[in-house]
């Protein structure tokens, strides 16, 4: 099933909570600047590139695996914020993965705290602008991968499960130049239950 679906024009992502609920970790302000213009403006220039393109009719997860140039980079910046901002929900302290997730986390990587902080070391590492994810391969292995810019780890035919956008954008006007501490926050506002759904869902 396509991620996002589409009817030849691409829409904002419907999200589950409203734009103060995910302070003090992500503010109102950082969230209308980021939901409210900077995917707004992706969303747009995809809409604006598509006609002509020979990528109409295609879902977004194969015009991120095909096309290249700015319709690459509003595509997959449009599938990776889509996913980012869905997987969120209200701050709580311990939030933590349950049941299949939790079980496949700790499969993988020994343990929550074991893959947090490798999750945590591979976003603070990455350089420039980017994103961090855990993905699923086709045996339902998981694995974290760095992604440049607006690469989604659906070009090497992974299953984007949960994302950190360590894009400056994402955290500069709440933490400055602290990535680190933006990124350890996040784990409080992680819906888990949207994460599992994407891995066992066909
Ligand atoms: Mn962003």
């Amino acid at each position: 099933m396509a991620i996002i679906q589409h009817d030849g024009k691409f829409q904002m992502p419907q999200l589950a909570y409203s734009a103060n609920d995910l302070a003090p970790v992500i503010s109102g302000e950082t969230f209308e600047y980021h939901y409210g213009k900077h995917l707004q403006a992706y969303v747009n220039n995809l809409n604006a590139t598509l006609p002509g393109s020979g990528f109409e009719g295609k879902t977004l997860e194969e015009i991120v695996q095909k096309s290249s140039g700015g319709i690459f980079n509003n595509a997959g910046q449009v599938l990776n914020h889509t996913l980012y901002f869905q997987q969120f929900k209200a701050p709580s302290e311990g939030n933590a993965p349950t049941g299949i997730i939790e079980a496949a986390i700790n499969s993988a990587f020994g343990s929550f705290d074991e893959f947090k902080a490798e999750f945590e070391a591979k976003g603070v590492s990455l350089f420039g602008s980017g994103w961090v994810w855990l993905s699923a391969d086709k045996q339902g292995k998981l694995a974290i991968t760095q992604n440049v810019n607006a690469d989604n780890p659906v070009t090497a035919g992974l299953r984007p499960l949960l994302t950190f956008d360590v894009w400056e954008h994402a955290y500069y006007i709440d933490y400055r130049n602290a990535r680190a501490n933006h990124l350890k926050a996040l784990w409080n506002i992680i819906d888990w239950n949207v994460v599992e759904k994407r891995l066992v869902e066909k």
